[in-house]
């Protein structure tokens, strides 16, 4: 039974789906969120931290700002470490001199919904999307709801993506073979800047989250259990890998949570069809590698409200045909730079035999191309910042 008709129904409440029910609600559209989980379980999800130049200016034109411009840390360089040595990027100083903002993606989250409720707008929590039929999305337990259009940001397992390919909607993937222990950890960052570790035992990486929260990244093989990694197994290879006795000693605390990330890609060859159409995650999935996947959820929910609006003022989709065709070079750029980033940090998996051998070196040879090359720092800038 269908009970209500909106403009806009959206599924998920990540950042896509909130950063585009604000920018419908700001356009004077109507539209309701439905989001599975909790509002604290979504509040209190650690993700993402570096934010795009790009997707600051979104969220500063659109009033979303305050609390990352207030409590955000901007960041403009990074390091590389390895057997041969360490080197610092000022990327803010190369490319188009643009910088990062860090700022833990649940509290963007919480800044998002507040601020969407304070606009006046519907967000269920707990209201799973099971099925989109057109306009009309099915939701067990509770009454249907049917709106114009449908724009799935639930996510990469979510019932928008679902219904794209049960319509045929193919995708392109790719698998990088490889996967991260992401561990968040109670303890201030222990360097001034994004710190990446090549090591013949794996990658490991150190990313500033606040003053009190760090997050480290350390390769694992596929099929990991994070059971399997207690405490001082961590800290361990974190100081092996990241080479404290080298480089200095790293600020140690409580592990608060830890996961496996498998470094995954992969994008739809339209982000819709029909009534229904799909921005961040639920589009595609990019590995972690180059930190692109929530600044792309921005860009993608600022074109779907642009192109939504005129849909339901004009009854035009050409809008959503250009949203596809804007977006999709721009999506598959980042994944170009995620994909280079992932050959440069993650060497040779397996037996050290004359492929692993070979591999080594050609890690080496992009790291140095990248210490001693202007040409090629500027193009490690101009993609690592841009999006
Ligand atoms: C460890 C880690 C670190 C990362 N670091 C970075 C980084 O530094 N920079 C960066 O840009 N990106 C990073 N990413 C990626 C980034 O977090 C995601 O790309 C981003 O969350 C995508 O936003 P989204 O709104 O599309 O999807 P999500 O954040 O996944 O939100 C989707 C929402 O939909 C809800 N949902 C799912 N199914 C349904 C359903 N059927 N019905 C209703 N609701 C549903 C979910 O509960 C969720 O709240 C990282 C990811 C991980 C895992």
């Amino acid at each position: 039974m269908a009970t209500a008709q909106v403009g806009v129904v959206i599924l998920g409440a990540g950042p896509a789906g909130l950063v585009l029910g604000n920018l419908l609600l700001e356009r004077g559209i109507d539209c309701v969120i439905l989001e599975r989980r909790s509002r604290a379980a979504v509040e209190g999800r650690a993700r993402a931290g570096f934010l795009a130049a790009h997707s600051v200016r979104v969220l500063t034109e659109h009033g979303l700002a305050a609390g990352l411009l207030a409590r955000g840390k901007t960041h403009t360089t990074c390091l590389f470490r390895s057997d041969r040595g360490e080197f610092t990027l000022d990327y803010g100083k190369l490319g188009q001199g643009e910088a990062h903002t860090v700022y833990p993606q649940q509290e963007l989250v919480r800044d998002l919904v507040a601020e969407y409720l304070r606009r006046g707008g519907e967000i269920r929590f707990g209201a799973e999307a099971a099925e989109v039929t057109g306009g009309t999305v099915r939701v067990p337990g509770g009454a249907d709801v049917t709106g114009r259009y449908v724009a799935g940001c639930d996510g990469h397992r979510g019932s928008g993506r679902a219904a794209l390919t049960a319509r045929g909607v193919r995708t392109a993937r790719r698998d990088n073979g490889v996967s991260w222990l992401a561990v968040l950890v109670a303890a201030p960052p222990s360097l001034d800047a994004v710190g990446y570790a090549l090591h013949e035992r794996g990658f490991a990486g150190h990313m500033a989250r606040t003053a009190t929260v760090t997050r480290y990244y350390l390769q694992c093989p596929r099929g990991t259990d994070p059971a399997d990694w207690s405490e001082d197994r961590i800290w361990d290879e974190l100081v092996t890998r990241m080479r404290t006795a080298e480089f200095g000693p790293l600020r140690e605390g409580t592990v608060l949570e830890k996961a496996v990330v498998d470094l995954r890609s992969d994008v739809l060859a339209v982000p819709g069809v029909g009534r229904l159409w799909l921005a961040g995650d639920a589009a595609g999935l990019i590995s972690p590698s180059a930190a692109k996947g929530a600044n792309l959820a921005v860009l993608q929910a600022e074109s779907l409200a642009r192109a939504l609006e005129t849909a339901l003022a004009q009854n035009d989709r050409i809008g959503l045909a250009r949203y596809a065709a804007d977006c999709l070079p721009r999506v598959w750029r980042a994944h170009e730079f995620s994909h280079w980033m992932s050959g440069l940090l993650h060497g040779p998996a397996g037996p050290d035999d004359d492929e692993a051998r070979y591999a080594r070196q050609l890690q080496y040879a992009r790291l140095e191309s990248l210490r001693t090359s202007r040409a090629h720092q500027d193009f490690f800038a101009e993609n690592y910042t841009g999006i």
